[in-house]
């Protein structure tokens, strides 16, 4: 098999341009020549069959991996803009493909009678082998990607009848205009209102400064991030705090109270027209989770696992809050922010200040390459790609003689580029095919980093990794590197994150300018302070779980009254009273009533961690977890991987106690 070569990047704006149009519209091109060779060709095996599925997946991911990411980050704006409709012309290729009967036909004759027609949940694991008279010759990946073809078929109601099909499709993208919209009030429902200047008491100066006070004396605070953050965090007179957050939590409203009413309607009749018993159901079909009843039974043990730790911290923060305020009775979520980081400044003695001095950008960087070079087995060899901008650093990652993939790492701001921290795919891994390719899109300064983005860091570099260590030697696109359950995908990243927690693992690259290592017991006063809190947040987070579910699931008529009633269920910290916070969770459209992915993925991520403990550099843990979990991709199912490397089934009591505060 020869090895496969990095991708070659233009050397111009011509070029890039080119790069952006010409490649992906090829691309799409080739997956419809793909598509009618299946169609015509019914002499054709059933292996036949599978790689010539695998050939447009392949081109699938190459032309939206390529688009997606240089309408992020190239900084020609008319890149940008081209890279930007090819996403859009993939999206619709895609929701093309998935209502053609034709295509299905294809697979669904080799589909074998046992096995396949029940439900993916359960007929997708290894062990559930459809009948030896039906394998069709095939070996046990192939057969894994078959019944994976038919059920995303079956998903999107491809063998309905002509009617439930035509009505599927309107209903679709019906989700998709509301899901906009819903969106769009969001983006465009900024609020204000109007304070004294002293009510802004507790607040930064150059905060004060930033904010005048105008012609009749008063000063204009807006819910963007850039004023709620700092004055939900420091503003110390509670009615500052509660003024701008019920604002904040009426973001959207009432505008998307019936956008919202409708997108609910349209997911239950799409639901019901597929056959599942509730959104959720099909939602969590292609999860670890399973199915509907088992994400209420998660949400309900975390509710279990959390209530004493949460109730303990709530009443450090009642009293807290009395120190400030004699006479108040409860503490409300516009008071969270602040409570917490007074405590933690109070009582952990954790200075910001002081633990960024530890954290220069450029030793960072090394480090991370470093400790996962390290834990990996793989060496990082910089590269001169010649990619889309000059803060690019591309790094070949090879284990010997072997190149086993290729990182971009993009990690400043500029004009035009994404804005958050993630992780992008370039190219997707096929062994003897195609190079796995991978960059992280991130917003670091380029001279002293917070702790958090020291965290962040490592958490986005556990996707980049497990992209390359699965794909390289991947033979199905479908199965490649991160192309597993969605509520495992989080897990190695958060797994990785421990990794910037640990005194020994800083120590090597956290040098001050003086040369000093971070010293243990900072680190260890900044773990203390870390989990001070912990089970409040969790129990807001399964807040917003529930209301993901719960609207979901139960369509409740009145909105606002089951909101308020399911967050005051899950967490002792109380919503504002009266507020419509649903309208403005913008997570409602993308995470649909799956909102629980994140604590799940903690789970899994916690009980890996536990393997770890002779140390989070153990060099037989790190090859069996890279062996077991990342190198197989989505060839196994998550639950299947996890057992093979814990050598027991994943549990809950690591987890548990990582919520005691452990
Ligand atoms: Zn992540």
């Amino acid at each position: 098999m020869t090895a496969p070569e990095p991708l070659a990047f233009p050397a111009d704006a011509a070029g890039w341009l080119v790069f952006a149009t010409t490649r992906p519209d090829e691309r799409i091109a080739r997956v419809r020549r793909i598509d009618a060779q299946l169609i015509a060709g019914t002499g054709l095996s059933p292996l036949a069959r599978l790689q010539l599925w695998n050939e447009a997946s392949i081109a699938i991911a190459e032309a939206a991996s390529e688009a997606s990411l240089l309408s992020e980050s190239h900084p020609d704006e008319a890149v940008r803009v081209a890279a930007e409709a090819r996403v859009q012309a993939i999206d619709a290729l895609l929701a093309e493909r998935a209502l053609d009967p034709d295509l299905f036909a294809v697979f669904a004759e080799l589909e074998a009678p046992a096995g396949l027609s029940t439900p993916a949940g359960a007929a997708d694991g290894d062990s559930t082998a459809a009948g030896v008279d039906h394998d069709n010759g095939l070996d046990a990946d192939a057969r894994r990607l078959l019944r994976r073809i038919v059920r995303d078929f079956r998903r999107g109601g491809v063998d309905k009848d002509d009617t439930a099909r035509a009505r599927l499709r309107l209903l679709a993208d019906r989700d998709t205009e509301l899901s906009l919209q819903f969106s769009r009030n969001i983006r465009d429902g900024r609020r204000e209102v109007r304070v004294t200047p002293d009510e802004l008491a507790g607040l930064p100066q150059d905060f004060i400064d930033a904010h005048p006070v105008d012609d009749e004396g008063l000063v204009t605070l807006t819910t963007e991030y850039t004023d709620v953050m700092p004055v939900r965090e420091f503003a110390t007179r509670a009615a500052t705090r509660a003024k701008l957050m019920s604002v904040y939590n009426d973001l959207a409203w009432p505008a998307n109270d019936p956008v919202l009413a409708e997108l609910l309607a349209v997911r239950a009749e799409r639901a019901e027209l597929l056959g599942y018993g509730d959104w959720a159901d099909y939602e969590t079909e292609t999860r670890m989770v399973g199915s509907s009843a088992a994400v209420r039974e998660f949400l309900d043990g975390i509710a279990d696992a959390t209530r004493e730790a949460a109730a303990s911290e709530y009443d450090r923060l009642l009293t807290r809050l009395r120190e400030d305020e004699p006479a108040a009775e409860a503490v409300t979520i516009a008071d969270f922010w602040y409570l917490l980081s007074a405590l933690k400044r109070e009582q952990f003695a954790v200075d910001a200040q002081e633990v960024r001095e530890y954290f220069r950008f450029d030793r960072v960087r090394d480090g991370v390459l470093e400790i996962t070079g390290r834990l990996l087995d793989v060496a990082y060899v910089p590269v001169e790609a010649g990619a889309w901008h000059a803060d690019v650093a591309s790094y070949d990652v090879m284990r010997g003689d072997r190149r086993l993939g290729r990182v971009h790492l993009d990690l400043h701001p500029r004009e035009g580029k994404y804005n958050h921290a993630a992780c992008f795919g370039l190219a997707p891994g096929i062994a003897g095919r195609s190079l796995p390719e991978g960059v992280l899109l991130c917003n670091f300064s380029r001279g002293l980093l917070e702790h958090d983005q020291v965290v962040t860091f490592f958490h986005e570099f556990g996707h980049l990794v497990h992209g390359i260590l699965g794909g390289a030697d991947a033979v199905w696109a479908d199965f490649s590197g991160i192309e597993t359950e969605w509520d495992f995908v989080e897990a190695p990243s958060q797994l990785l994150e421990e990794w910037a927690w640990d005194a020994e693992v800083l120590a090597t690259f956290a040098h001050n300018d003086q040369g000093e290592p971070i010293p243990a017991d900072l680190v260890e006063r900044m773990r203390v302070a870390d989990a001070f809190g912990r089970a409040l947040e969790v129990t807001r987070q399964l807040g917003h779980a529930n209301v993901s579910y719960g609207l979901h699931v139960e369509r409740p008529a009145d909105l606002a009254a089951a909101v308020e009633h399911w967050y005051t269920e899950a967490s002792p910290v109380r919503p504002l009273a009266g507020a419509h916070s649903y309208a403005g969770f913008g997570h409602l459209t993308g995470y649909g009533a799956c909102y629980y992915t994140y604590q799940w993925s903690l789970v899994i991520a916690r009980d890996l961690l536990s393997a770890f403990d002779r140390g989070l550099m153990d060099p037989d843990v790190a090859t069996r977890y890279r062996e077991r979990v990342l190198e197989p991709g989505g060839r196994r199912d998550a639950a299947d991987l996890v057992a093979d490397f814990l050598g027991r089934p994943y549990s809950f009591d690591a987890y548990r106690a990582w919520l005691a505060g452990a």
